[in-house]
């Protein structure tokens, strides 16, 4: 049984899925640089919920949506489109760069092993759909016209506060003097931005007789309508989520539709980086190629992230991620060793479930797997739960560089040494060593 913290009730409950299929929404990238390694934890933590529930004999069906429009630089609906921001740095036009960093994503998306999403859901291609659900609000009683846009009167939503906890009051109270003198209450939002004459937003939908463009929580709430059908079973972000944007997902949700978003919401916490916060300013904001040009493979750092727990504060240093990567050369060994003896798993492959089925306790499942025997049909099922190609870069070596580990094993024996140097090297190009052992001589991966 899997059993999964749930921010809405802030307990650990046990998973009982609403329908057959499991329906998943994951909140995506905003598309205008390329993710760095604390933006990709998110989906790697995800990953693992979903081959869980797939290795539970749960049909899942998610998305994962891509922020092209919206997304202002300040949570609070103020500064430059993202996008605009990206446009502006690299000369671009803003669909250029959507293009540019949506390959990207899912280019890295591939190399980290990430089971795809059933549907890749870009925000601009839901506007329509943006603009049905702002007239409901609307029709609802839910929202107000400002100079700016659309707003959300969140004191409409009596639940408002309950998400994330949050203090209304001291919120009002804390407000920056001047700050968008229309809006009603601190908390109120852009369900939709106006374009004002000669201001710059490349992207814009004329809608109530103007341009203008959605607010950014509206296309979560919006995709999930149209592709899912709400409530979904389990939805998922960061914990930066969970005051603004999670909180303005439900409150959307329901003044368009009357209806809860969710019944399971995941957050995962935020990395440092030898203590540090990621930031510009500090040279520490490392993407998958700048590990990969330190000699650290994407699944390398994806093996760092799950040795950890998806809701604990970790930091990252370059020596965590070294001694990830020869645990996982140390696993794919286990492997070899299995291609060759014979060695029976004990139902290990069932305490390894049990414990990623324990609120996706994946370091000590981790645990499990170092500790434990394990047949060939085990690592099968290990890497088909934590998608680290474990068995993939782990080929069974052929009859030649067999004979050659014999060969040498033999020049050993008959002490000409130069000959057993000679093959040694030559094993070493194809990445692999003998080792000694007290059952004789195995063959391992470098
Ligand atoms: P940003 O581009 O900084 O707005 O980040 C996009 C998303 O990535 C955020 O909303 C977070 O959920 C996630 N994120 C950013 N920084 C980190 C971090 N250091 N660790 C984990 N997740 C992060
Ligand atoms: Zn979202």
């Amino acid at each position: 049984m899997l059993r999964i913290y749930n921010t809405a009730t802030r307990k650990v409950e046990n998973f009982k899925p609403l329908g057959e299929v499991v329906k998943i929404y994951t909140c995506g990238p905003t598309v205008y640089s390329e993710a760095h390694i604390g933006n990709l934890t998110a989906y790697i933590y995800w990953d693992l919920l979903v081959r869980c529930l797939r290795t539970n004999g749960y049909n899942v069906k998610r998305i994962l949506n891509l922020t092209d429009v919206g997304h202002l630089v300040s949570d609070a609906d103020e500064g430059e489109d993202k996008l605009e921001k990206g446009a502006e740095r690299e000369g671009k036009t803003v669909w250029e760069v959507a293009e540019t960093y949506i390959d990207k994503f899912k280019k890295d998306y591939k190399t980290l092993e990430l089971v795809e999403p059933e549907i890749w859901a870009r925000a601009t291609d839901y506007i329509e759909e943006d603009m049905s659900a702002v007239d409901a609000m609307t029709e609802r009683g839910f929202t107000y016209e400002t100079t700016d846009g659309v707003y959300y009167d969140t004191s409409k939503f009596e639940r408002y506060a309950d998400f994330a906890k949050l203090d209304l009051e001291g919120l009002q109270a804390g407000a920056r003097v001047g700050f968008s003198d229309e809006k009603k209450n601190v908390s109120d939002f852009a369900v939709w931005k106006f374009i004002r004459e000669g201001e710059k937003h490349a992207m814009r939908w004329g809608y109530l007789g103007r341009p203008g463009y959605p607010g950014w929580h509206l296309e979560c709430a919006t995709i999930i309508h149209k592709e899912l059908g709400e409530p979904i079973d389990i939805h998922t972000g960061g914990i930066d989520h969970i005051p603004i944007h999670h909180t303005n997902e439900i409150a959307e949700c329901y003044a368009a539709y009357g209806r809860d978003l969710s019944k399971y919401w995941l957050h995962c916490n935020f990395i440092t980086i030898d203590g540090e916060k990621i930031s510009k300013s500090l040279g520490n904001v490392y993407s998958l190629s700048d590990l990969d040009e330190r000699g650290f493979s994407a699944l390398d750092y994806k093996m760092w992230v799950l040795s950890g727990h998806y809701q604990g504060t970790r930091n990252f240093t370059f020596e965590s991620l070294e001694a990830a990567k020869v645990r996982r050369l140390a696993w794919r060994n286990r492997i070899a060793e299995c291609y060759q003896k014979e060695i029976s798993g004990c139902g290990a492959f069932e305490k390894i479930l049990e414990a990623v089925n324990n609120n996706l306790n994946s370091a000590e499942a981790y645990a499990l797997v170092d500790n434990s025997e394990l047949s060939l049909e085990d690592w099968k099922k290990i890497d088909e739960l934590f998608g680290l190609r474990l068995i993939a870069d782990s080929p069974k070596i052929s009859e030649e560089t067999q004979a050659l580990v014999l060969e040498r094993e033999k020049a050993r024996t008959e002490k000409d040494f130069a000959r057993a140097d000679e093959i040694r090297d030559k094993l070493a190009a194809q990445g692999i060593t003998v080792k000694d052992t007290s059952d004789g001589p195995i063959w391992q991966y470098i």
